[in-house]
């Protein structure tokens, strides 16, 4: 019709050239294009189609009459939209994809593109539309997404970590078993290079092939390699490496495989380890070892074979085993070889040669260790020809004695059997037989013996062939004649011919036997009668000693102890008590009989479990004595204290017989001290304010000049500051012993504290006593330079000064000198100050680390004193874990050394 113009005519044969299937209709709904492509895949001519109506283009598609897309240019077909994959627009162009069966085949994917037309108005027209058969595109992409997801799958779910790398060594893309293998998160490990992760020595290997792979040589390697995880642990992986290549041979991305390996790698390196240790034990024998094959190629050998041979280990491997053979001992090799094989081991001698062309014989114990490719035989090799020389000197010294014995004495019997079997007899041994030597060799030793000495021999031959020994021993032998001979039997192994034997030296001892037999039948009686005599003398004396000293021992003794004035008790060595002395019936209110037969217990055990136990362990199994406080409680429930001392009394096999226990009663004492100790405690208190108040006065008084004071009441004064500073020394040594007593003085207050200028310090604060007392004080330090040690500074510099006060005090006045002493020993600091002073008397010297307790001479000398300066020291030095002791003689002087250990503070 008029549509159809020249330039539509064109545009038709244009639409003729289109590839994809095309028709067009009007605004009628008849067709007006159809081109060769779609009469192609319809199988429906041009002619037969155009200007048909009534949907007839959909017949070759959909088999029915139906509006297709571009029905929807003219009118939108909401009911048909659900028939279409997706229905896209873009302006008024309609693209679609559906599933059509083209000619009633199977359906194809088919896609399609609707649009307008127009007339020169702008006016719609028609519409047009274009179809393509996408159904093997669809494939494909349905394949690749299938691959591409099966890869996903696989990137993830693999026990192998995978990674995309790229060029630079970064991570593009990581799977979930390489983060856990490496412990980081994915945007952890994307965020780093894979060099950084490696562990540094690995680093070059990895490098190296990543290289080769950039510049094109390699298109992939493999290789163990460690990495550092995030929480530092190493692990070994194994790692494949591949490539993707761009199209111009460059690297697009790289692709790894990781293996965690670390189970291997660590067996690897236990098996390197064990095999280590096993060449260092082919190492260390003493014999040569050798490694080779079936045909006596030797693989391995050890460092004393090179000794043994003098050849080097590389002249030996590779080698066969015959170079360290004797031309004549090479023959056997493959015999030996092929017996070893049977066997699986062997042993035998052989003879060696070494480099130098010497020989030397050999033991050999060889083993086969493989029978797989060419077989492995190990062998050690020990060189015997000392062994060797010795044998050859014992068959000559054989020979010589052999001579020696024919020669022997008529009354000496020598032979030589095996089992019994003589082989070898001397001719005393023939003579007296009375056979043939012939008629003798072969015969057996049993032969010439009674039934009873039979026994005895074979008892013997049994115990020597068991590897015990065989004393001398008496038999008697006899011979055809039936005479008999007393003889002495010695034996000894030896080798006879080459074997094992018995060699034994008979003599004859008839006649001394006889003459032994008398004698002894006569002595033993004179021995019985002698040994009745003085048995009955000797109890009779015994009886007699005892009892006469005893009696007048004990009766001494228990005069002495019944009536003591301290409670003393006998227990045997379970605690039974077996005696009682009058005094304890009178404290502990029990009588004497209600004591006996009981323990110790019936005082009270008011004491800890602990207590009782050290008690016990000390006095039974330390067998010392022991002396301590209890509180016990007497017959009336009065609880007491009591001081008691146990001294374990044991016999001459140091085992305990009785326990003697002394005690008294101490709770006055106590209550005594107690009071003592409250009464220090509160008036040293009141007085510290009015003394240092005191000192404050005489002090101010004795600087200010503008008192006009006269000469005498200045020297009154000081008099008077120097009374008040005893005075206050004293209130502070009483303040210690009442702090002491309270328990409050039981914390150190440690620092490390240099020792000398400590001292210098002590000293220097002496120094002006002892100018008044003309006392030299001398310091010889041997400690360490610049010394220190951990303690209580004020309590040690305290107790040091008491020390040096009293070896001043305590001097004779002229050429005094007081010499102070510091070492360090075994780790112990030493402290010892020496006076030549008056000394302690030695009566006093038990009490004089007693509170308030003075010497004799100390008291009746005029220095004041307070007995309070070494019990503080001792108790300061002792809280420390130190020890101070002292050694004094009257009228010559005292030392007094302290320690003080810096390990146990
Ligand atoms: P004080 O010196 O105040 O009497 P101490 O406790 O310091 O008290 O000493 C106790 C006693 O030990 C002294 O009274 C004296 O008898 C004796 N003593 C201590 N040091 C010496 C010494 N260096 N030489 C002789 N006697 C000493």
């Amino acid at each position: 019709s008029k549509i159809i113009s020249n330039t539509q005519k064109s545009f038709k044969d244009i639409l003729n050239f289109i590839p994809d299937p095309t028709l067009a209709i009007d605004r009628s709904g008849k067709v007006i294009y159809w081109n060769r492509a779609i009469e192609k895949m319809t199988g429906v001519k041009a002619e037969d189609m155009i200007g048909r109506g009534n949907y007839e283009y959909a017949l070759p598609f959909y088999g029915v009459r139906r509006p297709i897309l571009l029905n929807f240019i003219f009118k939108y077909q909401k009911d048909l939209e659900k028939k279409y994959h997706f229905i896209k627009r873009a302006g008024v162009v309609l693209t679609t994809e559906a599933d059509v069966p083209v000619r009633g085949g199977k359906p194809r994917v088919l896609w399609a593109k609707a649009s307008p037309l127009y007339d020169s108005e702008g006016k719609i027209i028609g519409a047009i539309e274009s179809i393509r058969d996408i159904t093997d595109r669809k494939i494909e992409e349905q394949k690749l997404k299938e691959s591409e997801s099966r890869f996903k799958g696989y990137f993830n779910m693999s026990g192998a970590g995978i990674a995309i790398t790229s060029p630079e060594k970064g991570w593009i893309e990581v799977n979930k078993e390489l983060c856990l293998m490496l412990g980081y998160s994915r945007s952890e490990i994307l965020s780093k290079t894979w060099s950084e992760m490696t562990y540094p020595d690995d680093l070059a290997a990895d490098v190296k092939q990543f290289d080769r792979i950039l510049s094109g040589k390699i298109d992939s390697y493999n290789l163990d390699k460690r990495f550092i995880r995030k929480d530092k642990k190493v692990v070994w992986t194994n790692i494949s490496v591949g490539c993707v290549r761009e199209s111009n041979g460059n690297v697009d991305y790289i692709i790894a495989l990781l293996v965690d390996i670390s189970d291997r790698k660590n067996s690897e390196l236990k098996l390197k380890e064990s095999h280590r240790r096993y060449k260092m034990i082919v190492d260390n024998v003493n014999d040569a070892f050798y490694l080779h094959d079936f045909k006596g190629r030797i693989l391995d050998t050890n460092e004393n074979a090179c000794k043994m041979t003098g050849y080097t280990r590389n002249e030996l491997i590779g080698a066969n085993a015959s170079i360290v053979d004797t031309p004549e001992q090479a023959e056997f090799i493959p015999k030996r070889i092929q017996r070893l094989i049977k066997a699986g081991k062997l042993l035998f001698e052989s003879q060696h040669r070494r480099k130098d062309g010497t020989y030397f014989w050999v033991s050999v114990s060889a083993k086969i260790v493989s029978r797989e490719d060419g077989g492995l035989i190990e062998a050690f090799v020990r060189d015997i020809t000392d062994q060797k020389q010795n044998e050859e000197r014992l068959k000559e010294s054989e020979e010589r004695y052999r001579n020696l014995i024919s020669n022997l004495p008529k009354t000496e019997y020598v032979l030589v059997h095996r089992k019994g079997e003589l082989l070898w007899v001397n001719d005393n041994t023939v003579s007296f037989l009375g056979r043939s030597k012939k008629e003798i060799i072969g015969s057996s030793v049993f032969d010439y013996l009674e039934k009873k000495y039979q026994k005895i021999v074979l008892e013997n031959i049994n115990k020597r062939a068991a590897g015990k020994k065989v004393g001398d021993y008496e038999i008697k032998i006899k011979n055809k004649k039936g005479e008999q001979r007393n003889v002495l039997v010695r034996g000894s192994s030896v080798n006879y011919e080459g074997w094992p034997a018995i060699l034994l030296v008979l003599s004859d001892i008839t006649d001394m036997v006889k003459k032994d037999e008398e004698l002894v039948s006569v002595n033993n009686k004179l021995e019985q009668s002698r040994e009745a005599i003085l048995n009955v003398l000797k109890d009779i004396e015994e009886q007699r000693d005892i009892s006469y000293k005893q009696n007048i021992e004990l009766a001494k003794f228990k005069l002495a102890v019944d009536n003591a004035s301290d409670d003393i008790i006998i227990t045997d060595s379970k605690g039974v008590i077996l005696y009682a002395n009058f005094a304890s019936e009178k404290n502990n209110g029990y009588s004497i009989n209600e004591i006996i037969g009981k323990t110790p217990a019936i005082w009270g055990k008011q004491m800890p479990k602990e207590f009782y136990e050290n008690f016990w362990k000390t006095i039974k199994e330390d067998k010392k004595s022991c002396i301590c406080e209890v509180i016990n409680k007497r017959k009336n429930g009065e609880l007491y204290t009591a001081e008691i001392r146990v001294s374990p009394i044991v016999n001459d096999r140091n085992e305990v017989e009785f326990f003697v226990g002394i005690s008294h009663d101490i709770t006055k004492l106590k209550e005594l001290d107690r009071a003592k100790s409250e009464f220090v405690s509160v008036a040293s208190h009141q007085l510290k304010t009015p003394v240092s108040g005191m000192k404050w006065m005489l002090e101010s008084i004795l600087k200010n000049r503008e008192n006009n004071l006269t000469e005498k009441q200045i020297t009154d004064l000081k008099d008077v500051y120097e009374n008040n500073e005893r005075m206050i020394g004293l209130i502070n040594d009483l303040l210690n012993i009442s702090r002491i007593d309270s328990g409050k003085y039981a914390l150190l207050n440690l620092a490390k504290t240099e020792v000398v200028p400590m001292i210098e310090r002590a000293i220097k604060e002496s120094s002006q006593f002892a100018n008044d007392r003309k006392v030299k004080i001398v310091f010889h330090d041997h400690l360490p330079l610049n010394y220190s040690i951990n303690i209580d500074h004020d309590k040690i510099y305290q107790a040091i000064l008491n020390l040096i006060f009293n070896s001043i005090k305590y001097s004779k006045f002229e050429g005094g000198v007081s010499e102070i002493t510091t070492e360090l020993k075994n780790g112990e600091f030493i402290f010892s100050i020496k006076d030549n002073g008056i000394g302690i008397p030695l009566k006093n010297q038990r009490y004089i680390f007693e509170k308030f307790y003075r010497a004799e001479n100390a008291s009746t000398s005029q220095a004041s004193g307070s007995g309070l300066g070494l019990y503080i020291g001792k108790y300061f030095i002792e809280s420390h874990k130190g020890r101070v002791w002292f050694d004094s003689k009257e009228g010559v002087g005292t030392t007094f050394t302290f320690t003080l250990r810096q390990d146990l503070i």
